[in-house]
């Protein structure tokens, strides 16, 4: 079969290996989608050991397909069943699993692969994090599950209740499902960006104001929008310090800023402590997701509530991927789904 392999930073490589044949717990997918995602551009610009582990390793983590083949052991899912496959699950042994904190898993390997015309799905996620979809769902809608956990990931963490002013930092893919999540939560929502097709896109989801920048200091412009004082939660979803400090700035007094967009390693940020200390801020750093808000986030993409009009668009063949990754590195593409 082929496999996209990535060997380091700026180096992937289409491969023909063997067919896997699962084992014991496990199962083969056969590829129906595979959605690019933010976090593989990362790596593929700088390496991503959380994400790979020891390079070579596998590529590609959102995937809907078919059961190919399943191992012995596994009665839930038979050769046929469309499913999305989760891209790590719990061990169920450790301190942070005895404690609902799944996604800080002792044993969390993140499992990628899912840019190869087969993808061996590890026992453990089989177990956990392997759902079947709905007829009416397509591979790619099915596919958005991942991220779109992530985002409701961190609409819970910091708790946004129906009618409040949430704001996003960033319009990217990431921040408009940030924008999906927070109105299927009943919030307002405004983005801060800065180009204005991805600030228009967030409208589509269902913005209900954007801020560019024509239209000057941004943390001015969001206190404008919401009474003077500031979003009771903020989300930054760009992972960079300048707008980490700006997305702490547009929390009001007593508000929740969650700092979703991850930082390069060594990476540090001031802020106003006085603020922080004085106007009882809560800053929630999150990452990643768990099976339930896996299994939510599906829930949503099958009700239509969620859709990847405006999330997903194009395709590209599997034996496309090395390039388009090489050609479109240091863009902000919306998702592309690797179909044939
Ligand atoms: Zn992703
Ligand atoms: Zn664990």
């Amino acid at each position: 079969m082929r496999a996209v392999i990535f060997h380091g930073p700026r180096d992937i490589r289409l491969s023909e290996v063997p067919r896997p044949v699962p084992g014991p717990g496990e199962v083969l997918v056969r590829r129906g989608a595979a959605l690019t995602c933010g976090t593989d551009f990362k790596a593929f610009r700088r390496g991503h050991k959380v994400l790979l582990g020891e390079y070579p390793s596998g590529f590609g983590h959102e995937l809907a397909g078919v059961i190919e083949e399943a191992g012995p052991g596994v009665g839930r899912f038979k050769p046929g069943t469309r499913v999305v496959v989760g891209n790590s699950a719990p061990c169920d042994g450790c301190f942070y699993c005895d404690r609902g904190q799944n996604f800080l898993c002792e044993r969390l390997k993140l499992h990628n692969g899912a840019y190869a015309d087969f993808d061996l799905v590890p026992a453990n996620i089989v177990r956990h994090n392997l759902w079947p979809i709905p007829d009416s769902l397509s591979f790619e809608a099915a596919a958005l599950s991942e991220p779109l956990a992530c985002a409701l990931h961190g609409v819970e963490a910091v708790r946004v209740a129906k009618g409040e002013t949430a704001v996003v930092v960033g319009a990217g893919v990431m921040a408009r499902l940030l924008v999906a999540a927070l109105k299927a939560r009943g919030a307002r929502v405004v983005v801060v960006g800065r180009s204005r097709p991805p600030l228009d896109a967030a409208l589509a989801l269902g913005a209900e104001a954007v801020v560019g920048s024509e239209d000057g200091d941004p943390v001015k412009a969001v206190k404008a929008l919401s009474s003077g004082r500031g979003g009771d939660a903020v989300f930054e979803a760009v992972g960079l310090p300048e707008t980490w400090k700006s997305a702490v700035a547009m929390t009001r007094k007593g508000g929740r800023a969650c700092l979703f967009g991850g930082c390069a390693q060594g990476t540090e940020v001031s802020l106003d402590a006085h603020r922080i200390h004085y106007e009882g801020l809560t800053l929630s750093g999150v990452f990643h997701h768990t099976p339930a808000y896996f299994k939510a986030a599906l829930d949503l993409l099958a009700s239509g509530a969620v859709s990847p009009k405006g999330l997903v668009e194009g395709a590209i063949p599997l034996a496309d991927v090395p390039r388009y990754f090489a050609e479109n590195a240091e863009r902000a593409l919306p998702k592309t789904a690797v179909l044939a």
